[in-house]
């Protein structure tokens, strides 16, 4: 039992230190992003704008990979409430059709009859986000994204569906490997991050893809219900 503890402890160390490395190394690219913008806004170094967009958008990126690497190694517990699906999925929506709408695609929402059940909302909201964003890039033009929740196997399904361009045999195969990625400015965490809410929740996900466009599905057991 000690040993097991000790173990439990060791686990836990090293997530709190991703976060704290994490935590210092944002604290100085925030820095760094300010002045850049302050450069734009006052009109500075005009003949390299590109350069500074590029050094931003580097930035940004560099941020989000260790925001999804901090949501991997963090072992936080998971805050489970009671409250329905529909709702995030509801309360998210405006964001994501924005965002929809500004790639030039249309984002639709189609609300099952489904129980109540147990999960954390942030992280639910975060898988959504996660399943739509891969959804809006995997659409060269005008693409349609469809978020649908509904009842199967007295389970609680939550799909996402896009007419994007599918995934490869070769990719399939490694979905939710951190790192794989086909993006050139994709993270290969977004995925991972999915699968690990996932199974925090009890969620199986699985995926049908083709020529057609890809659905990821979440089914939800209904343990808690
Ligand atoms: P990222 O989006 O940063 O590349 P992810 O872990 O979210 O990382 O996804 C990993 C890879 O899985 C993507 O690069 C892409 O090749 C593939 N993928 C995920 N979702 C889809 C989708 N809806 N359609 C096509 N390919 C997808
Ligand atoms: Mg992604």
């Amino acid at each position: 039992l000690e040993a097991e503890l000790a173990q439990l402890d060791r686990i836990n160390l090293v997530g709190q230190m991703a976060a704290g490395i994490g935590h210092e190394i944002r604290n100085p690219m925030t820095t760094v992003r300010g002045y850049l913008q302050m450069f734009q806004r006052k009109g500075e170094f005009t003949n390299y704008q590109g350069q500074i967009d590029t050094m931003i958008e580097e930035l940004d990126r560099a941020n989000s990979i260790i925001t999804e690497f901090l949501s991997l190694a963090k072992n936080k517990a998971v805050k489970m409430k009671l409250g329905n699906l529909n709702q995030v999925v509801l309360a998210l929506f405006p964001l994501l059709q924005a965002d929809a709408f500004r790639r030039g695609h249309q984002l639709y929402a189609e609300y099952g009859t489904i129980p109540d059940s147990e999960f954390d909302e942030k992280e639910i909201r975060q898988l959504i986000l996660n399943l739509a964003n891969n959804a809006f890039e995997a659409m060269e033009n005008s693409g349609e994204v469809t978020i649908r929740t509904y009842m199967e196997n007295e389970r609680i399904v939550l799909a996402v569906r896009d007419t994007g361009t599918g995934i490869s045999q070769d990719v399939l195969t490694k979905l939710g490997i951190p790192f794989v990625t086909t993006k050139e400015k994709g993270t290969g965490l977004g995925l991972p991050v999915c699968y690990r809410i996932a199974e925090r929740h009890g969620a199986k996900i699985s995926v049908d893809t083709g020529c057609q466009g890809t659905t990821f599905s979440v089914s939800f057991l209904l343990t808690n219900a």
